[in-house]
């Protein structure tokens, strides 16, 4: 371990704490892509003081070349610079070291993740791998990756590994060799309003419709093989003496398999009101497929656990639930994830990066970059 307690006295540390700062004190939501391009711009212009060749695509993704040749494939390595923060919230939880710990809105995931990346990079110095190194920057990846999921995939059909910048698991520092698929579904009853005193047998009860697919929903789950289902959102009626005439549900959906994504979906569109005067109309889907741990995934974790152990430390992995963009690429090229900054408190108000853990992980990648 590095056991480092705090970053004065450690130059490299402290140079990636004035980058990371500089990130994390410009906020950018999801929701407003001009502050997500302020961040981009600064990662940008680092990326062309290293030598990259720089490309807007649309939709706000960016993509960064680094020595990428057209007759090799590239390494890819994927970033994020929106965070799930709304402006304001560095006034009620602002950038802090604290002991071990670096405290800050998006500090964990991923600005973090961004700044090793850029170190890792600059310490290549200029020996860029066999085919270069591709980083794309995405604008939306909190929401789902509407706008960057065409650009990731394009990307990766043509990369021999994707690396993914997400933070490592909590506690554990665990990389992440395997997601869940995440989905969502939106459940819009329409049923029938009238007075609940004077014709009650006129109306047709929204939310009754919607009370009875709660529970059917709820039964589809298979938590022995990794199928969970959260009714997560209800709203309906008009007034208390109304017969409701709409409400809509929210569903989260994770899977592990495909099968089991195509079995649910499968259950939620063939659901039918007991009311005939009750309607449904069903929105959304599966969002992120599953990234199912793989052979190829495995190889490149083995390489990483490898070089873990000749800098000294522990590398370990495991399957996690939450998705990333990463789920989009395993299909597609080998991919590892959980490669950027060891911490905790991901979109929760004590998220932050583990200072002492930080430097290894950062080398870890380094070493990567040069040797897959
Ligand atoms: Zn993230």
């Amino acid at each position: 371990m590095g056991g480092m307690s705090s970053p004065e006295g450690h130059p490299e540390l402290q140079a990636m704490l004035n980058d990371l700062r500089t990130l994390v004190e410009i906020e950018s939501p999801s929701s407003d892509l001009a502050a997500i391009c302020r961040v981009m711009d600064v990662v940008e212009q680092w990326a062309r003081d290293l030598g990259a060749e720089t490309h807007g695509l649309p939709g706000g993704t960016r993509l960064f070349n680094f020595g990428v040749g057209y007759d090799e494939q590239p390494i890819l390595v994927l970033t994020h610079a929106d965070t799930v923060w709304p402006h304001g919230t560095l006034a009620q939880m602002p950038w802090r070291v604290e002991g071990d710990r670096l405290y800050g809105p998006g500090t964990y995931d991923m600005k973090a993740g961004i700044v090793g990346l850029i170190h890792a990079l600059r310490s290549l110095n200029h020996g860029w791998p066999r085919g270069g190194v591709q980083v794309l920057l995405s604008p939306d990846e909190e929401t789902g990756s509407a706008s960057s999921r065409g650009h990731i995939e394009n990307a990766a059909r043509h990369a021999r590994a994707v690396l993914v910048v997400e933070p490592p698991v909590a506690d554990s520092h665990n990389l992440k060799t395997g997601r869940k698929g995440t989905g969502h579904f939106s459940l819009h009853f329409h049923g029938v309003a009238s007075h609940a005193g004077n014709k009650p047998e006129e109306g047709a009860s929204a939310i009754t419709a919607a009370a009875q697919a709660v529970l059917e929903i709820q039964a589809l789950a298979r938590p022995d093989i990794g199928t969970t289902i959260s009714v997560g959102l209800i709203r309906g009626g008009s007034a208390v003496n109304v017969v409701p005439a709409e409400c809509v549900l929210d569903v989260d959906l994770r899977v592990s398999t495909l099968a089991e994504a195509e079995r649910v979906t499968a259950a939620v569109q063939a659901m039918t009101p007991a009311d005939p005067r009750v309607t449904l109309t069903l929105g959304g889907g599966l969002n992120r497929p599953p990234f199912e741990q793989g052979g190829a995934t495995m190889a490149l974790f083995a390489q990483a656990q490898a070089i873990g152990q000749q800098l000294g430390f522990t590398v370990g992995h495991e399957v996690v639930g939450g998705g990333s963009d990463g789920n989009f690429t395993a299909p597609l090229a080998p991919t590892l994830d959980g490669l950027g900054a060891p911490g905790d408190g991901a979109h929760a108000s004590h998220e932050h990066v583990r200072l002492d853990r930080w430097p290894d992980h950062v080398r870890l990648l380094t070493r990567l970059l040069k040797e897959i």
